[in-house]
């Protein structure tokens, strides 16, 4: 098992400290048939169940998949990296989210018994980090902007070892399993519809699907006040970023945005934006039905509300996982 990088080839080891190719390329995961990664560390994952629920006259497969042990799709990426870590013997790693990453990271790693250092920008509030700091995380929080954090983490980065849920393909390799879940329990969709902000959703779900043989069309949610890849896809100049509820989405710039879109066109999907007041409208539609989400989660949803306004034929099988809990904050 080792890192390659997708513009030169290059192999990598995956204990290394490289996070990316020295060609600036970003990696992939080189798995051979039958290789796995040896599980030591669990937090009682569990197999999400999927509720059939009707929402405004659209027929829909919920995917609970905020019942991690986390409170997040999140844990299913650090459950299978810190796995791999703790086997090839890393005692420390630095990572940078103020969200459910750096609260699945955190978690695994406290059970792993791995030293975890989360980089965060001083701004971050006191609720969002309470869980995080729950587990033990040594919290490392950067003085100005979010680039400020970026630069700290890189730096740290030179000589600890960076569990980036974005740079590190071991995490995608863990949120692929949603995809052979869902297929478990239903088969192959017609559509899946999933927020993207750093795309950790989206190809977990593209790589399972993938490799089990047939894909379902992928529906990309992104918040209008935060949409770079909606932009992109649509051939139209990035708007300005400005602040969303869906917080959990709010990336302005994506390191995998050209791979989310070639995703997204092998699946004959679609990249949709959605209002703020959408998003919020639809978590409190699933909280009537008693379901209590994070925001991220309710932008998914009023995708789908969003996308399926016409034409909406009952026959088809449509998922949206639901990637947070409401309890988080
Ligand atoms: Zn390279």
């Amino acid at each position: 098992m080792h890192f390659y990088c997708t513009k030169c080839d290059k192999q990598y080891p995956i204990e290394g400290l490289d996070y990316q190719c020295e060609c600036g390329g970003l990696f992939k995961l080189n798995k051979a048939q039958g290789e796995e990664i040896e599980i030591t560390v669990s937090l009682g994952e569990v197999k999400t169940p999927i509720l059939k629920r009707k929402l405004q006259e659209r027929e829909v497969y919920l995917k609970l998949d905020y019942m991690q042990p986390t409170g997040s799709f999140k844990d299913r990426g650090a459950f299978v990296m810190v796995n791999k870590l703790k086997e090839l013997g890393i005692k420390e790693v630095v990572e940078d989210s103020s969200g459910n990453a750096a609260a699945a990271f955190a978690g695994y790693c406290a059970a792993a018994g791995i030293k975890c250092n989360i980089y965060l920008p001083e701004s971050t509030s006191p609720g969002k980090i309470k869980q995080i700091s729950a587990y033990k995380a040594n919290l490392v929080k950067v003085p100005g902007s979010r680039d400020d954090t970026a630069k700290a983490i890189l730096k740290a980065a030179e000589t600890t070892y960076y569990a980036s849920h974005v740079y590190n393909p071991l995490f995608f390799e863990g949120t692929k399993s949603l995809a052979y879940e869902i297929y478990e329990q239903i088969g192959i969709p017609d559509y899946i519809v999933v927020p993207a902000g750093n795309g950790t959703m989206l190809l977990g779900v593209y790589k399972g699907f993938k490799e089990i043989g047939q894909l379902p069309r992928i529906i990309v949610t992104q918040s209008k006040n935060c949409a770079p890849i909606f932009s992109k896809f649509n051939n139209q100049p990035v708007g300005e970023m400005k602040p969303t509820a869906a917080e959990g989405i709010a990336i302005g710039t994506p390191k995998r945005i050209d791979e989310m879109i070639e995703a997204v066109r092998d699946s004959k999907g679609d990249i949709i934006a959605v209002d703020d007041e959408k998003v919020i409208q639809a978590q409190e539609l699933l909280g009537e039905m008693g379901i209590y989400v994070e925001v991220t989660a309710g932008a998914a949803v009023a995708g789908m509300l969003q996308y399926f306004t016409q034409g909406y034929d009952p026959n088809l099988k449509i998922v949206v996982p639901l990637s947070g809990s409401g309890l988080k904050k």
